[in-house]
């Protein structure tokens, strides 16, 4: 087990996911931490499906930039190829670095599955289910084409399974009348699906349950957090804020646009399109509706949704998913969703840092910059900061 100086309190710079994991797994691994607090200016809020509830109208509206309210989301594996494989060694080393990202993120986001599926069983109403999920490529990148079925796709006990070719073909042949593109790679697996208003909750009643404090604040600086934690002792920042309230050049927002529906899917099912766009259902459980997504779009500023991108989306699922509804007209719409992944290039930056205010020298944790994965790569980023925590105070206590 990690440990920390009982004299010393941690500060957590935002209640994101990843914000939240980070708090409660630092909680449940440094028992004899003095104090530990959450400094955000945006919670966790309430389902836009209870929009008649009271308790929905009297929530504050949540901005584009709390990625976290607007996710899916599921958990969609990114194959990669092993360092042992024979074609690593062509690769320039641009794409063996983005290799590398990804077995690394493939270890994190295996572990947060774990524990996603456990929670899923034990804690149904942290509202996380599993459920199968399925994929159609239709340029599929040989790190897929290599894969076969009961290789481990999305973790352990995956079920996963490529489509035969008979199966393509009967999925081609039922789009073509809607000259869709060829299905060339499909596969089936057992994921899990959260609803992210209902978990990011959950995780926050988990945390001020175990006796964490939070504090309401939009900061300016990371330093500014000691301001709205005045009492804090020694302490060590963990900066959790999404796109890093750090300069970093590698940070980029990548703006997602979904229409929430309350009808209910079965699956989370995605088609990644020839021409690089994405459809995709995500089931939300415990009737939270699906997310009909879904755009990326780099750079883009708009936080308000699109009505054509909207109507674009709803015809898109209809064709590509056709045992879902039969027409855009049948979808229940709630609401355009628009949300800005905090993507950073190479990957989440989770690494010890310093920050010099006032000439003194305080420990930073950065972890942020999950971009699209952040549910998916929760947990695993969470072991790496209780982790890189420990190590510091334990290198602390030996000045
Ligand atoms: C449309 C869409 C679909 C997605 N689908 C999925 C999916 O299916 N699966 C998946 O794993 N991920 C998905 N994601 C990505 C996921 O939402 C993000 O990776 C994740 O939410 C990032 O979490 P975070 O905690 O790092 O940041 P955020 O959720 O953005 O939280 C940042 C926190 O920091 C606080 N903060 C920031 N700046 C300041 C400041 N100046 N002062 C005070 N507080 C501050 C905020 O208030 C907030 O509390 C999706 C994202 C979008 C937009």
């Amino acid at each position: 087990m990690a440990s920390i100086s009982s004299s010393q309190d941690v500060i957590i710079v935002g209640s994101g996911v990843i914000g939240l994991t980070t708090a409660c797994t630092l909680q449940r691994r440094l028992p004899n931490v003095r104090s530990i607090t959450v400094v955000a200016s945006e919670f966790p809020s309430p389902s836009p499906m209870i929009a008649d509830s009271p308790r929905y109208s009297q929530a504050l509206p949540i901005s584009a930039d709390y990625a976290s309210m607007w996710a899916g989301a599921h958990y969609r594996p990114i194959p990669h190829l092993p360092a042992s494989h024979p074609r690593y060694g062509s690769l320039t080393s641009q794409q063996q670095g983005f290799q590398s990202q990804l077995a690394n993120e493939y270890c994190l986001a295996t572990h947060t599955a774990r524990i996603m599926k456990h929670l899923a069983r034990a804690t149904p109403e942290a509202g996380i289910e599993i459920m199968p999920g399925i994929e159609y490529l239709e340029t599929p990148p040989p790190e897929n084409i290599a894969l076969k079925s009961g290789d481990v796709y999305a973790g352990d006990d995956d079920h996963f399974r490529v489509y035969t070719s008979a199966e393509m073909e009967a999925l081609n042949k039922r789009d073509a009348h809607d000259g869709t593109g060829q299905i060339k790679w499909a596969c089936e697996y057992e994921t899990y699906v959260v609803n992210v208003h209902i978990y990011c909750a959950w995780l926050l009643q988990q945390f001020l349950q175990g006796g964490g404090k939070t504090a309401q604040k939009h900061l300016n600086s990371i330093g500014e957090a000691l301001q709205a934690v005045p009492e804090a002792a020694c302490p060590i920042i963990v900066n959790c804020s999404g796109t890093g309230l750090w300069d970093d050049p590698k940070i980029k927002v990548i703006r997602g646009q979904t229409v929430l529906v309350r009808n209910q899917y079965h699956s989370t099912i995605t088609r990644q399109c020839a021409d690089g766009t994405w459809s995709f259902l995500i089931p939300r459980p415990l009737g939270g509706g699906t997310i009909v997504g879904g755009t990326k779009q780099v750079s883009d500023s708009e936080t308000c949704g699109r009505p054509k991108e909207r109507q674009t989306l709803l015809e898109n699922a209809v064709k590509y998913f056709p045992d879902f509804v039969s027409a855009p007209k049948d979808f229940d719409v709630v609401q355009d969703n628009v949300g800005r992944r905090p993507w950073r290039e190479g990957g989440m930056r989770i690494e010890m840092d310093e920050l010099k205010q006032d000439g003194v020298k305080l420990p930073v944790v950065h972890a942020y910059g999950a971009g699209g994965r952040g549910y998916e790569l929760s947990w695993g980023a969470a072991e790496q900061v209780c982790e890189l925590v420990g190590r510091y105070s334990r290198l602390q206590s030996r000045l």
